[in-house]
């Protein structure tokens, strides 16, 4: 399609954004959600609306993941093994309706949990799927023993399993990027801090995996995306890319806190790439 048909199409407040950010427009989000993970709002087909008058020209819908868990343990963020195939099909039909509009993309966000990880992938196979990306939640393997990963804390220990678990996910291959990397707000010591986070910007450098910087938790005020560590990142000419994690149709395209990420990126030195290549998800790591 013609570039004139689609500003047409896009609202005021995208224009307005490009005329002031002539340089780097957001042209992708490959992090949204649906309402399958229990904790998101609005149809598929207004987050994919949102994303076509915010200008973008590639959009994916990564929600939480099915896991293949025992059939006694219930994950309450995530869609059900069951649901997977109304997610693939609803969005293969809004992938051709809008063809000419937006290039729409199947993936989801999957922890890497090692005892869980290969049958998660026979799983995923079961229907199309272009992309997965690292959005390490939890530690260890979730079922039977789940930690929450996104806490506040002054342990080395904790970072430490965190960032080593996050590194072993990245070293599978599988994903495309690693979203929110600096999740575990870790408050102790500045040398441990560098030291720990330092080891997996240097994994996702070696491997070539960007790391996110995380546009939901700019909008929600979280301790994410964290100002030292991607003072750190761009120090270790990281590469990172911008993910909306939108879990409301209004936030497929969020430009207000996009506008914010690129700051961020000026100021840190960081090298951006505004429409990271999908690596395909293999059928077993
Ligand atoms: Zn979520
Ligand atoms: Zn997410």
């Amino acid at each position: 399609m013609r570039s004139s048909e689609n500003s047409a199409e896009m609202s005021e407040q995208a224009k307005q954004y490009l005329n002031s950010n002539p340089a780097i427009p957001m042209v992708c989000n490959l992090h949204a959600h649906t309402y399958r993970c229990n904790h998101a709002t609005g149809t598929e087909e207004e987050y994919v609306q949102n994303a076509i008058q915010g200008g973008l020209k590639t959009f994916g819908f990564s929600d939480h993941t099915p896991m293949p868990f025992p059939a006694d343990y219930y994950s309450t963020f995530r869609m059900h093994p069951e649901q997977q195939e109304g997610y693939v099909t609803t969005l293969l039909a809004l992938r051709e309706k809008y063809r000419d509009r937006i290039d729409l993309k199947i993936g989801y966000e999957v922890e890497y949990y090692p005892r869980y990880f290969n049958r998660l992938l026979r799983m995923l196979h079961r229907f199309p799927v272009d992309y997965i990306i690292q959005g390490q939640h939890m530690l260890y393997n979730e079922y039977p023993d789940a930690v929450y990963c996104g806490i506040s804390t002054k342990d080395p220990d904790f970072l430490h399993t965190f960032v080593s678990q996050s590194c072993e996910g990245m070293q599978t291959g599988a994903f495309t990027y690693l979203a929110h990397p600096d999740l575990c707000d870790f408050r102790g010591s500045a040398v441990v801090f560098e030291e720990e986070y330092g080891r997996l910007i240097e994994c996702a450098n070696q491997l070539g995996i960007p790391l996110e910087i995380n546009l939901l938790g700019i909008r929600a005020k979280r301790p994410y995306p964290h100002e030292a560590f991607f003072r750190l990142a761009g120090q270790m000419g990281a590469e990172v890319v911008i993910g909306c994690d939108a879990h409301a149709a209004e936030d497929a395209c969020d430009l207000t806190s996009y506008r914010k990420a690129l700051q961020m990126i000026d100021r840190f030195h960081l090298k951006y790439l505004p429409k990271p290549g999908l690596r395909p998800v293999p059928e077993s790591v």
